[in-house]
């Protein structure tokens, strides 16, 4: 055990903490490591393992996908994008896709997507255009989203930054009314901040913030690729308030765990300001992922998960409640996205997570105070039954 952690501390850049555990298979909700103990991942890497672990209806396709045709690139057409881009449209209500690999790629996509938008279509004097995002975003990675994050951490070293972006707190609907001006093209949101620490906003918030935009031509984009297809309880977490949003931002899950693969959705006539060369990636919307994705987003449907999500999720959050310990700060959350914030004075996130790995349960800390409990969305009842009991133990174990 201690070589694979030395060789990896060795040769890779240390850009994560991970827990002291080294995976060797995984199948629906379960992971093994190299001793052959069984975990249940309750972490679902960072809710991207929606299907489960190896899902065989996806390992299938993948595996077909993969000995037929796997990448030409866009520079010609394959027969499976199409077949993807219309099915993700029509579940989602967009009317055009475009796509990409991670999450941070098609959030800039959304930010150029706006900004050319701002220009061309609103009449923003060139260079003028202002992105609103919101206090406590995560957003990605890259240079431009770090710069507009709240996380010191996150942007610390990296800088410069672009440009054009504001920030405002989250669930505050007059700091929006206040932060528009002639030059802002869209307003960048997490309908729930998942890294942030599982924060959910107040019921009527997200639809005050669509209606707001739509009066002062605004983009409203939806960062959902943490909360989307079905995470919450809703196929789209926006959905909890009614909101149809101008741009869309989905990732993680829509690879079906198999593969990166995200896409920025939006109305026509914001996607209508790309033009060929304006934008693009080797890898996005090839027939191996776009194979894949389409098959994730059948079974999404057929299986009716976002449903079993609301269902289970509710059931989970309800247990967590139940446990009544001087730890507990707050359980939140909206499906099977749920955090369970503790206070640190008592126990640390990280100290929870690694006792709850002593027993069996995988989960990740996130902002130090709250432990993240977002398991695949084909997980059974009886399996989140077993988890509260063994998270019950755990916090007793801590407390
Ligand atoms: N947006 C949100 C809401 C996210 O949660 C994440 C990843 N945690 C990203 C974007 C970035 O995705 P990726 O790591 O695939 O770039």
């Amino acid at each position: 055990m201690t070589s694979i952690i030395d060789q990896e501390q060795h040769y890779c850049a240390e850009n994560y903490a991970p827990l002291p555990v080294i995976l060797n298979r995984g199948e629906g909700v379960y992971v093994w490591d190299e001793q052959g103990k069984r975990y249940m991942d309750m972490m679902s890497a960072y809710s991207a393992v929606s299907f489960g672990h190896s899902n065989p209806r996806l390992v299938k396709i993948l595996a077909e996908q993969a000995a037929t045709l796997a990448l030409p690139s866009r520079a010609f057409y394959s027969d499976k994008l199409a077949p993807f881009a219309k099915r993700l449209c029509e579940i989602t209500g967009m009317d055009k896709m475009l796509p990409m690999n991670t999450g941070a790629e098609a959030v800039e996509t959304a930010l150029k997507a706006a900004r050319k938008w701002a220009y061309q279509v609103k009449g923003v004097e060139k260079n003028k255009a202002e992105i609103i995002t919101c206090h406590g975003n995560f957003h990605g990675r890259t240079i431009a989203i770090v710069g507009f994050s709240s996380e010191p951490q996150y942007k610390a070293g990296f800088g410069p930054f672009p440009t054009g972006f504001k920030q405002i707190p989250f669930n505050d609907i007059a700091a929006l009314e206040a932060a528009i001006t002639p030059n802002t093209a869209a307003f960048l949101i997490e309908p729930v901040q998942g890294e942030g620490g599982i924060i959910v906003h107040d019921a009527g918030y997200l639809a005050a913030c669509a209606e707001l935009c739509r009066r002062r031509n605004v983009l409203l984009i939806c960062d959902e690729v943490q909360a989307g297809l079905g995470r919450t309880g809703k196929l789209l977490a926006c959905q909890h308030d009614n909101v149809k949003p101008d741009g869309l931002i989905l990732g993680k899950a829509l690879g079906g765990g198999l593969l990166p693969v995200s896409a920025f959705l939006a109305r026509e006539d914001v996607m209508a300001v790309f033009t060929p060369g304006d934008h693009g990636s080797t890898f996005g919307g090839n027939p191996l992922a776009s194979a894949v994705s389409l098959e994730a987003m059948n079974i999404l449907m057929e299986d009716q998960l976002a449903k079993r999500s609301q269902q289970l999720g509710e059931r989970f959050a309800k247990g967590l409640r139940a446990i009544n310990s001087p730890l507990i700060k707050e359980v939140r959350g909206l499906g099977l996205l749920i955090g369970l914030e503790v206070y640190p004075e008592v126990c640390s996130a990280r100290r929870l997570c690694e006792a709850l790995l002593q027993l069996g349960i995988l989960s990740k800390e996130t902002h130090e105070t709250v432990v993240r409990f977002a398991p695949p969305l084909i997980i059974e009842q009886q399996q989140i039954d077993w988890a509260l009991e063994q998270i019950n133990t755990a916090i007793t174990n801590c407390q």
